[in-house]
């Protein structure tokens, strides 16, 4: 049985490291219908042998569930009402001006600033599994019958009464040319000069599994992501790195949590695109790509009994073979493994690895639902690039290096690389 409750709205504000600059951004608001998992849900994307079933229901411990009322959790499976995150995903693309804020140049301008890039990320991170289609019916901008400052929309607006007025006008001017029934998400791209820069706000924001938006062809719109402004740092990366935004903000749409907590980046680092979505292009963890459907079960070590257990995985950038490993400690947490190499959209990995990090499904959005475990504290990291929270960047662990967690007496040890394959082998002992 399932349930949805109507959710109070998340305020959650972002301090995003730019240099010397302090910028505040929020993202991730969710209107969720928190759901419960269903028991018997499909829980992977891929062909299902014997021999996966098999080793599939060995990995129910390992699927932490969220507590009733954690709106956005890293549980899996994710709750129903969000986009499905495998297969042809279609999004509509809007590109909306106002009166106070005409747009400037082209729509299609606006547009090819997220992409193809956007299609490429999700086809690159998901190993080919969700063809993401971009689709813009009206390439033109559209016109909002009230200015942007009528509508109130600041940081940390919620969704009634400004957002629902702006998607009823949006509907209104889309509607006579747009089969709203047809598509999976929408993407409103903004006009860049309506509302702040991101230096100083990032209005970004997703309302995402919202049973009660408003309707459009008979279908809510419940889950539409807004980008604003532009992530652009003046360093000179935009062109390469300024559509990130958009694959976070759909990231809410396929029902992922905000990394990133009121004190910056500081829990994932860059090690996740939900945490960090300025600077330099980075992938997902293993954590959500098996959350999502991008992983089969049968990638996954679940390492849910006392003892040891070796295990070898293989880098996350590449396709195939084992990519995680996962410690249930509790039925809500647990810590993960992954290695991360340069490679695939991890394009600004500098201290190659094993990434261990802790993954709690009782804790929300934004709230620091992930942690990750440093192998070298106070480090400074490894990275000079622009908007990537440093200190993390050489977490992973390497041969020879443990992780202990010892509340629980947990060991994770890199055991070895193999030079030629790129496989690492890694000890799991748990009491
Ligand atoms: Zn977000």
């Amino acid at each position: 049985m399932q349930q949805s409750l109507r959710q109070p709205l998340r305020r959650i504000r972002r301090p995003v490291a730019l240099g010397a600059v302090a910028t505040l951004a929020i993202a991730g608001l969710a209107t969720a219908s928190a759901t419960l998992p269903e028991a018997g849900q499909a829980r992977g994307a891929g062909p299902v042998s014997s021999l996966e079933a098999a080793e599939g229901h060995g990995l129910d411990p390992c699927r932490i569930e969220p507590p009733l009322g954690v709106q956005l959790s890293e549980g899996v499976p994710t709750g129903s009402g969000y986009t499905r995150s495998t297969g042809t995903v279609r999004s509509l693309n809007l590109m909306v001006d106002f009166s106070d804020a005409p747009g400037d140049g082209a729509a299609m301008k606006r547009f090819a600033e997220f992409f193809p890039q956007t299609e490429k990320w999700f086809r690159t991170s998901s190993y080919g599994r969700l063809r993401y289609r971009a689709e813009t019916p009206m390439p033109d901008w559209l016109r909002m019958p009230a200015p942007f400052s009528a509508y109130g929309i600041e940081r940390g607006s919620p969704y009634e009464p400004g957002y629902r007025q702006l998607v009823q006008d949006i509907v209104a001017a889309a509607d006579p040319k747009v089969d709203f029934s047809a598509y999976d998400l929408v993407n409103v791209l903004v006009t860049p000069n309506a509302g702040p820069s991101a230096l100083d706000t990032v209005l970004s924001v997703t309302f995402s599994g919202n049973g009660e938006a408003p309707q459009a062809d008979g279908t809510p719109l419940a889950n539409t992501s807004f980008v604003y402004s532009r992530q652009d740092d003046g360093s000179g990366s935009y062109h390469e790195t300024g559509f990130r935004v958009l694959p976070h903000e759909n990231g809410h749409v396929f029902g992922l949590p905000d990394l990133y907590t009121a004190e910056g980046g500081g829990a994932v680092g860059h090690w996740d695109i939900m945490s960090e979505d300025w600077g330099a292009n980075n992938d997902m963890l293993g954590w959500h790509k098996w959350k999502l459907g991008w992983l089969d079960d049968d990638q996954i070590r679940c390492a849910a009994a006392p003892g040891v257990r070796d295990v070898t995985l293989t880098p996350l950038a590449r396709k195939g073979g084992a990519k995680l490993a996962f410690v249930p400690l509790t039925p809500e947490s647990g810590y993960a493994v992954e290695v991360r190499t340069r490679g695939g959209n991890d394009e600004a990995v500098c201290e190659p690895g094993v990434l261990v990090y802790h993954v709690r499904a009782d804790v929300d959005t934004g709230q620091g639902p992930i942690t990750v475990a440093d192998s070298d504290e106070d480090s400074g990291g490894c990275t000079r690039r622009p908007n990537v929270h440093a200190e993390l960047s050489d977490a992973p662990f390497r041969p020879g290096e443990s992780f202990t967690d010892h509340e629980s007496g947990l060991r994770i040890t890199v055991l070895s690389q193999n030079r030629r394959t790129g496989a690492y082998r890694i000890r799991i002992s748990r009491s």
